[in-house]
């Protein structure tokens, strides 16, 4: 009687907290996205506004990653808040997405056996967690809000993301794309991490406080604005793989990134520079919005469809040096894709071309890219994730290549 009246009590109250079992997915992580996102166009204080989502006080040894740039626009304050509130904060510079740069920070922050004697570790740090920060922070651009969650991912503790650029998708997704240990295929890869518990955004620290800092800026908004555009072509992808019985649709999780890429292509007709207030707010917007719709399948689907292969297959199975970021190789392949589709193609073109992304010969060479090399990358993609089917599988990489030489005039 006693256990009875004690489950049915216990389910009482997790009733009311809003955790009862029977409401948990089945699927672990299962829409998870983050808990609070904050986008605004002034941040005075980053403390001030985290303050209002998560109780400072319970905060343990909060772990601040940043890079030695991003430090100054916002990874030190935040750092100096934690101190100031005595919260015995912890931080590590990691300067590119090199694997064995998140592992030392790993290893600094954890107790583990394999890797420390009794002598080295004090006995009470042999508590499992004794030491380990109860959250990380990412302060940065894509490579330490990568590194961030890959931290936290094996630390077993959450993470909470604060950009300083607007580069790619991965602000909330639950992906961190990393270079491997030596000894591994040198090229990058994407794994497995937590989505992120919550977002920070502060668009004043994102947009160039200087005129020397305007060309990276600028630099990073195109490629930003390439990766979220693309998800009007991986969506279309999607929809033709279920159309085709190759995958299933989630159409909230798919509502969730084309509209994301609609926004931003809408406010480009619209005219906006890529300092626009509003086009930098709507693309932090769909930045996040898309990692969401990834989180809620636990899968890239939704933001990565042929345009996606295509940068893999120029970068990471042809390894050609380039200088084009993520989103540059993006857009490229989006303007493909939406050209086979037959969709988009033309209010793409016509704005990207306008903004600086590239959409001819020129525009190419300008990012370090070659008509031939690209052409390589079409017909290698045939080999990545070979399970995702896209234009790509339909048409066959020749009519691709077709399509890239007409929309780029070549
Ligand atoms: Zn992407």
């Amino acid at each position: 009687m006693n256990d009875l009246l004690a489950k049915l009590l216990d389910q009482g109250v997790n009733r009311i907290s809003g955790v009862y079992t029977g409401f948990q997915p089945k699927r672990p992580n299962a829409l998870v996205i983050p808990r609070f996102v904050s986008i605004e166009h002034r941040i005075p204080s980053l403390i001030d506004a985290l303050g209002e989502f998560v109780d400072l006080g319970r905060l343990r040894r909060p772990l601040v990653i940043s890079d030695p740039v991003t430090w100054d626009i916002a990874g030190g304050e935040l750092y100096d808040g934690f101190e100031a509130a005595g919260l015995g904060p912890r931080k590590a510079l990691v300067g590119s997405n090199e694997y064995h740069h998140g592992a030392r920070v790993i290893e600094q922050m954890s107790y583990n056996p394999r890797l420390w004697s009794d002598e080295e570790w004090p006995w009470e740090r042999r508590l499992y967690g004794a030491k380990v920060p109860s959250v990380v922070f990412g302060v940065g651009g894509g490579t330490v809000i990568d590194m961030a969650k890959l931290i936290a991912f094996q630390l077993h503790v959450p993470c909470v993301t604060v950009p300083t650029s607007l580069a790619n998708d991965g602000i909330a997704s639950p992906f961190a794309v990393i270079r491997p240990p030596e000894g591994k295929p040198s090229a990058n890869v994407t794994v497995r991490a937590n989505t992120p518990l919550g977002v920070l955004i502060d668009l004043g620290r994102i947009k160039p406080r200087s005129e020397a800092a305007r060309g990276f800026f600028e630099r990073m908004m195109l490629s930003g604005i390439g990766d979220g555009v693309s998800n009007l072509t991986s969506t279309l992808d999607w929809e033709l793989a279920a159309a085709h019985g190759k995958d299933h649709l989630d159409y909230l999780a798919l509502l969730h990134a084309r509209s994301a890429g609609e926004v931003v292509l809408y406010r480009l007709e619209q005219g906006a520079a890529l300092d626009d207030d509003d086009l930098v707010l709507t693309l932090a917007s769909g930045l996040v919005s898309s990692g969401e719709a990834m989180a809620r399948v636990e899968s890239s689907r939704p933001a990565s469809g042929f345009e996606h292969k295509l940068y893999h297959a120029y970068q990471n199975v042809l390894g050609f040096d380039h200088r084009a970021t993520h989103g540059i190789l993006v857009a490229v392949g989006t303007l493909i894709s939406a050209s086979a589709h037959g969709q988009w193609l033309e209010p793409m073109r016509a704005s990207f071309g306008r903004i600086g992304l590239p959409v001819d010969a020129a525009g190419l060479e300008h990012f370090g890219l070659t008509a031939d090399r690209i052409e390589r990358a079409i017909t290698a993609s045939v080999g990545v994730k070979r399970e995702r089917y896209t234009i790509l599988e339909h048409l066959g990489p020749d009519a691709l290549i077709a399509c890239f030489r007409e929309v780029y005039a070549l």
